[in-house]
């Protein structure tokens, strides 16, 4: 029997994709739902912003899944948002990513990831022709993961989180046990960088999960992430959910460790039977009295390691010097075991301007450089953070000409680096990907989304996993967390 109370009034801490699309999702179940959004505008890191007429994307670079009958496509049919956010498939000429490797004293690689998983399974073994044995098993694994997360098995499965289902052994495992070469390996390892995990750490399923999502089908963005979160945020306000922007939660409130609403900065105070905090569990955390939740609990979360944060250069390139790519570019630097020691993504997309391509550059946050701005906010950092900023992309643009050849005439448009983000959305430390899904963390990041207090949970990226699929699996689960499985089997129609 459900014993759990249908939510009636539904306060959503974070306006990013995870708190929107919770939103959409209770909303068409008939709750009373309010997204508070601290900044004025809604989306979060999905959200791209304007710089000399160009927009630059900042957590939206291509999405996995879309065709008919895959998870993201579900997701979207479901949220009723699939014509407002229109895509255009990648790979058509063959690559979604093209992987530039190099390993120590040994000539580059060259390895294109293309659409399907057998196609993908087939150019590894052109690749590597003496372990087709290896590529198949993996392959196989592969294909079921694919099959499970298409099929949302995550949904019906009894529990709550797919950390617990079959593969959760570390990836680093299974390929020494396999034998496989280090130039195998150090393909195998990409995902596992998409999602800010390290290689030898990371669950099968999560890795398998974050190919299969991309190599099922890959999509850009028509217009931009702000038209995205902005079609989210009509959706919602269309389904008579409510959204509340440039107003800050600072305060959950919570009497004998049940949840009666939350409070802004301002001090208004609003009640909820329901609250859903769309935002890190550290950030949870700091809304609560040291009384609403249980040492352990805090003490849990503060423990939990996060991602790394992400530097990213916007630079306007000449349109006949620097043609635009329909796959993405990453540049890998392997150890001589095949370990990944550092991966650069890059993306050249036509812009709003005539003539002008926009080249984006993302690296890993290399969070140390930024150490002496650490206690700064954005806007007030001073001259020598913008120099600083100013030489990290210029020395990237000047490496990137290695790969794509001269870029003629350039203008960096825009730096953000992982104190951006930090201060843009609240990621403990600037994480990119929220925490880190890694074998050693499975039982501290396990069963995220339920809370020490009644009627609080959490949704968003660190629910189940990163990126808008994952960010969209999470919202889904939560729900399903706050009605039950019965009910929400009965509710929530794909
Ligand atoms: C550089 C980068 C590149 C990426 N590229 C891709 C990609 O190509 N494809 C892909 O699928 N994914 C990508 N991702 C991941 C994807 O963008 C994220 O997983 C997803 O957007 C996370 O959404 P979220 O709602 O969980 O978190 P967020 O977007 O962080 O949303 C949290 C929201 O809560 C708000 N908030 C915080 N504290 C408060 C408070 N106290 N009161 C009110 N509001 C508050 C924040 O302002 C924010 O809007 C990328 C991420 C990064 C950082």
């Amino acid at each position: 029997m459900n014993t759990v109370a249908f939510p009636r009034k539904v306060a959503i801490i974070g306006g990013g994709a995870g708190g929107l699309s919770t939103a959409v999702i209770l909303a068409k179940l008939g709750c009373d739902v309010t997204v508070y959004e601290k900044n004025f505008q809604p989306g979060g890191l999905m959200r791209s912003y304007r710089r000399g007429g160009i927009d630059c994307e900042v957590g939206v670079h291509y999405l996995g899944s879309l065709d008919k009958g895959q998870v993201l496509r579900t997701f979207f049919d479901y949220l009723g948002v699939s014509d407002a956010i229109p895509v255009t498939r990648m790979g058509q000429n063959g690559v979604i990513d093209r992987y530039h490797l190099q390993a120590p004293s040994s000539p580059s690689i060259i390895f294109d990831l293309v659409e399907g998983i057998d196609a993908y399974a087939h150019n590894l073994a052109l690749a590597f022709p003496e372990e087709t044995g290896v590529i198949e098993i993996l392959a196989r694994e592969i294909r079921e993961a694919a099959r499970q997360l298409h099929n949302l098995d995550f949904l019906n499965a009894a529990d709550n989180d797919f950390s617990l289902l079959d593969q959760f052994r570390p990836m680093g495992e299974i390929v020494d046990e396999l034998k496989c070469s280090p130039a195998l390996r150090s393909i195998l390892a990409i995902p596992s960088c998409w999602i800010g995990v390290p290689f030898d750490d990371c669950p099968a399923y999560y890795h398998h999960m974050a190919l299969a999502s991309y190599v099922s089908s890959s999509w850009r963005l028509d217009n931009s992430g702000a038209a995205m979160a902005d079609a989210l945020a009509a959706r919602l306000e269309s389904l008579g959910g409510k959204l509340v922007t440039g107003e800050k939660i600072s305060r959950i409130l919570v009497e004998s460790r049940v949840v009666g609403g939350v409070e802004l900065a301002t001090g208004e105070r609003v009640e909820a039977d329901t609250v859903i905090a769309a935002v890190h569990p550290k950030v949870v955390v700091s809304m609560l009295k040291p009384e609403d939740t249980k040492p352990s609990y805090r003490q849990r979360i503060a423990g939990i390691f996060d991602t790394h944060g992400i530097f990213c250069a916007h630079v306007m390139v000449d349109s006949q010097s620097c043609e635009v790519r329909d796959h993405n570019i990453f540049k890998i630097e392997t150890d001589a075991d095949g370990g990944v020691e550092d991966m650069k993504y890059y993306q050249i997309r036509a812009s709003e301007r005539q003539g002008i391509n926009l080249l984006s550059i993302l690296t890993s946050g290399n969070d140390t450089v930024w150490e002496p701005w650490r206690q700064t906010f954005s806007g007030r950092r001073g001259p020598d953070y913008e120099n600083a900023k100013y030489r990290h992309a210029a020395k990237l643009v000047a490496e990137s000409e290695d790969l794509l050849g001269p870029l003629g005439e350039t203008t960096l448009l825009d730096t953000y680096t992982p104190l951006t983000l930090r201060d843009w959305v609240g990621s403990p430390g600037g994480s990119a990907y929220g925490v880190r899904r890694s074998c050693s963390q499975m039982l501290a990041t396990a069963l995220l989304n339920r809370t020490a207090v009644k009627g609080l949970y959490l949704a968003g990226q660190n629910v189940l996993a990163p990126g808008i699929v994952g960010t969209f699996m999470g919202s889904f689960a939560t729900v399903k967390l706050l009605l039950g499985r019965e009910e929400f089997g009965q509710l929530v129609r794909f």
